[in-house]
């Protein structure tokens, strides 16, 4: 299994994965969201763009952007979105 070098995650990850990510992150106390209209219009922006890769994750930032982007604080690093 390919980790990434920064973080030392699995490269690609599985929906599971992913899944358990946004659960962790949406029912941690004191984190604000953004609703789930600006996240899809966000997220929506990541899947086509070009540094979005195995469909979870941006290689300029390396984030999950299925996590990221639901974040209010979130931001793309290359003004692709900023709502
Ligand atoms: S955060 Fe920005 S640069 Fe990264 S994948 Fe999304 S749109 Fe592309």
């Amino acid at each position: 299994m390919t980790k990434c070098k920064r973080c030392g995650l699995k490269t690609v990850l599985s929906e599971q994965d992913i899944q358990k990510m946004v659960d962790d992150i949406t029912s941690m106390n004191g984190i604000r969201l953004v609703d789930s209209v600006t996240y899809e219009k966000r997220f929506a922006v990541c899947e086509n763009c070009s540094n979005f890769l195995y469909g979870s994750t941006c290689n300029v930032c390396g984030c999950v952007m299925q996590v990221r982007a639901r974040l209010k604080d979130g931001r793309c690093p290359k003004k692709r979105w900023e709502i």
